[in-house]
């Protein structure tokens, strides 16, 4: 659902695990309020120039110029108050002050578009998304595909050992997994597609 047409303010927010379409459909909603003649501003934090400094990028290469900030606060330094839509790809990592933000600009009468993951490599509720959810008009959960059994996939499964919360990666580090699949934190060596020829080499033993 999108509704982008009225006047008012408000918050629609996009979550779910990595590879779950959350980017694509961020700007396929942002394009959308262009094509309706909205002034749009997009946002996205430092920490994630993974694929482009200047735009933000889908993992099947749809993209859409963003502006970079390190934080929700400076969302309203770099904002043009004349912008009616603005979008926030990654707001996992923008901080809990995005919380604040958000309704400030959805108050003052603009449309707020946030993407970003609402659990953790644990399965934990990933702040500021739940928060967000909670205080949205408008919400989308998006599932990628189980990377092991081809079903629904609501975790995000990290591949590469690390006890910190933000690891940023993409394939390779991640990979979408199913309630059943997923393994909270770093799955077992053997599991790993990856991993596989490395611990069964042919000749290598058992
Ligand atoms: P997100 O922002 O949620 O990480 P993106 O919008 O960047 O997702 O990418 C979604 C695209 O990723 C899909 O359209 C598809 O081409 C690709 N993709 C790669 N792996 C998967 C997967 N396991 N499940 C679904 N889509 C996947
Ligand atoms: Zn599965």
């Amino acid at each position: 659902m999108d509704f982008v047409t009225g006047n008012i303010g408000w918050i629609e927010v996009i979550c779910g695990p990595m590879f779950s379409g959350k980017s694509e459909e961020l700007i396929r909603r942002l394009r959308r309020a262009m094509i309706a003649r909205k002034r749009v501003q997009v946002f996205k934090p430092a920490i994630d120039t993974r694929y482009s400094a200047t735009e933000i990028v889908s993992h099947g290469d749809i993209r859409m110029k963003s502006e970079v900030v390190s934080g929700a606060g400076e969302i309203l330094k770099k904002m043009d108050w004349r912008t009616q839509v603005i979008g926030v790809d990654e707001a996992n990592f923008m901080g809990p002050e995005l919380i604040d933000v958000a309704n400030q600009l959805a108050d003052s009468g603009k449309q707020v578009l946030i993407s970003g993951l609402d659990t953790d490599y644990m399965g934990r509720p990933f702040s500021p998304v739940p928060e967000l959810l909670a205080l949205a008009e408008s919400i989308t959960k998006t599932l990628a595909i189980c990377m092991r059994c081809g079903n629904p996939a609501k975790h995000t499964q990290r591949l590469v050992e690390s006890n910190d919360l933000i690891v940023v990666g993409a394939a390779g580090m991640y990979e979408a997994r199913c309630r059943r699949c997923f393994e909270p934190g770093i799955p077992r060596q053997e599991l790993l597609e990856f991993a596989r020829p490395i611990l069964k080499r042919p000749g290598a033993g058992t």
